[in-house]
């Protein structure tokens, strides 16, 4: 496994490298991503993958202070599995580089967390950007449990590049919540309370989510939700997986939550 910390060595090991797989990741990897990874491994010659915590996509700086950081883990993780290649950047080396070129997200696109998070996404395509540019991959890998960051860096990159954009299903733990390099700052009791409101939403979706009046079940069960478990929430909705326009039907419908389990920001889809 090359350990690349820059353009330069990155182009020479990169050098004829034809059916190249990549997997952007902010680290602290855990079977969410390792399962990308083991996609890309599986369909392209080579692999490689990305660990840089993007300062440009955080909205809060204690949040991009405290994001958790486990190189020496990542890269033993790495390790086993064989992966071809790491790329391991600083802010320098991804942003030294000036562009004129400055993402808009466009007014239909300001719903879900790109209306709580300001200048997120911005942050997300940007950085997509310029790892596509160096790393210039065939495909690229990512996890449906950022349905909507999913969306619009296909749309983004597919519309600039020659590259497909793999999306890959969400890994839970064995209680249904779904993997987050976040959930490390999760209590035991917090992790708990997390566990059971997957579950709860799970249920909900399958089974007590009927046609009828599906915004009024949605706002009932966000109070319920608040109420057993003290909650703050951005957002519970269910939207067109194609469009992400709200929809009123369960047919080809995602049900999109983002809340706080005290300081914690979780997000999901089911
Ligand atoms: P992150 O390190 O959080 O930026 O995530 C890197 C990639 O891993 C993104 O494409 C995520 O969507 C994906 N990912 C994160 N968690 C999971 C998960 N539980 N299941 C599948 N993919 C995930």
């Amino acid at each position: 496994m090359k350990i690349l910390l820059n353009k330069d060595d990155l182009n020479e090991a990169l050098y004829n490298v034809k059916n190249l797989g990549f997997v952007p990741t902010m680290g602290s990897l855990h079977d969410g991503h390792i399962s990308l990874i083991k996609k890309s491994l599986k369909k392209c010659s080579k692999t490689i993958v990305s660990i840089f915590v993007n300062p440009k996509q955080f909205n809060n700086k204690n949040d991009y202070k405290r994001y958790p950081r486990n190189t020496d883990l990542d890269l033993h993780k790495l390790k086993s599995l064989k992966v071809n290649f790491v790329y391991l950047p600083d802010k320098k080396e991804i942003y030294s580089q000036k562009t004129k070129f400055k993402f808009k997200l466009a007014k239909k696109d300001k719903i879900l967390c790109a209306k709580f998070r300001k200048g997120h996404f911005e942050g997300v395509i940007e950085v997509m950007d310029r790892l596509t540019k160096i790393i210039n991959p065939k495909k690229i890998y990512m996890g449906e449990k950022d349905f909507q960051q999913l969306y619009l860096v296909k749309n983004f990159i597919e519309n600039k590049y020659k590259i497909k954009i793999i999306s890959c299903k969400t890994i839970r733990n064995q209680n249904n919540l779904a993997l987050s390099s976040r959930n490390m700052h999760l209590k035991k009791a917090e992790l708990n309370k997390a566990e059971k409101i997957s579950q709860n939403l799970i249920h909900f979706k399958k089974k007590e989510l009927k046609k009828g009046n599906i915004k009024k079940q949605i706002l009932l069960k966000k109070k319920e939700l608040k109420r057993l478990y003290k909650i703050s929430i951005d957002y519970l909705e269910l939207r067109n997986k194609l469009n992400l326009k709200i929809s009123n039907k369960l047919e080809n419908s995602k049900l999109f939550f983002a809340y706080y389990l005290n300081d914690v920001r979780l997000i999901d889809n089911f």
